[in-house]
């Protein structure tokens, strides 16, 4: 019995904790972040879609409860969900893939993902998508699609194949630099020392780091809302001005402080030998 609760607790733990964040779920108004690039997530949980003469590229799906104000927001910005054309991801964790398989298959959208997270979006494992991956990318590999060209960054540490993605958005005749980190968090209950599973996960996100501080980056974006100010962002480009997205100073403060939490969470398991992360 206690084997069974330890399981139950240990599959369902990321998506109960998820749940208990309610902006995950909050509606949130679409939005033109700049270019042909544009909000269509939840208030926190990104969907990033981007419009193409073709048709449109989206990463992430967010849970599958959330995919009715998904297709509601892209339908508000007057484009048409059926039109997705190809689906990306940050990384295979719930809150951004969980309803991609069901993307997939209402749209017919290639699905396309890093190498090292392949077999997560393969998982049939409760709360995971279960989607065939159309195309494997590997890292530095472009998708290139209407005009538009993305680039993915393997940012590995959160997940082995965690992404970064990034494109070049013509606003108005000028060239910003997008950067959409796939996420340098250390989670709670990651091992970064004695990791059977993932012997080389502290190497990885030493490496992340590297890739995030090297990238031009403009448009400030994340899987997260929160970590890059959305709401506020948002408030503030509604009053006019400069868009607040263009936040490189906020792109390299968030790099650097969330470097620092993850050296300090290594250092302190390097302390502690087996104590996971809280
Ligand atoms: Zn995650």
């Amino acid at each position: 019995m206690i084997k069974r609760s330890l399981f139950l607790l240990l599959v369902f733990a990321a998506p109960v904790l998820g749940q208990q964040n309610p902006d995950f779920h909050r509606d949130f108004p679409p939005f033109k972040i700049a270019g042909n690039l544009y909000w269509v997530g939840t208030a926190d949980l990104s969907v990033y879609l981007i419009n193409t003469p073709q048709g449109n590229i989206l990463i992430n799906s967010d849970f599958p409860e959330d995919l009715p104000q998904i297709k509601k927001s892209i339908g508000q910005l007057g484009f048409k969900y059926s039109d997705t054309k190809i689906l990306l991801a940050s990384h295979a964790h719930g809150d951004h893939d969980a309803a991609i398989g069901i993307m997939k298959k209402e749209t017919g959208a290639r699905l396309m993902i890093m190498d090292a997270d392949v077999a997560e979006t393969e998982s049939t494992a409760p709360g995971r998508p279960g989607a065939k991956v159309d195309r494997v990318l590997h890292d530095g590999d472009t998708v290139e699609f209407g005009g538009s060209k993305l680039t993915a960054h393997l940012t590995p540490g959160h997940t082995k194949g965690c992404t970064t993605w990034t494109m070049q958005v013509d606003d108005g005749g000028r060239k910003l630099n997008a950067v959409i980190i796939g996420s340098p968090n250390v989670n709670r209950g990651y091992l970064l020392v004695g990791n059977k599973n993932y012997p080389q996960i502290a190497d990885d996100y030493v490496k992340t780091f590297k890739v995030l501080k090297s990238l031009p980056a403009d448009l400030f974006l994340g899987a997260h809302g929160n970590s890059f100010g959305l709401k506020a962002k948002y408030e503030k480009m509604k009053s006019g001005g400069p868009n607040p997205f263009i936040d490189p100073a906020g792109y390299k403060a968030y790099v650097s402080e969330r470097e620092g939490a993850f050296l300090k969470e290594w250092e302190r398991q390097k302390q502690n030998p087996g104590s996971a992360a809280p």
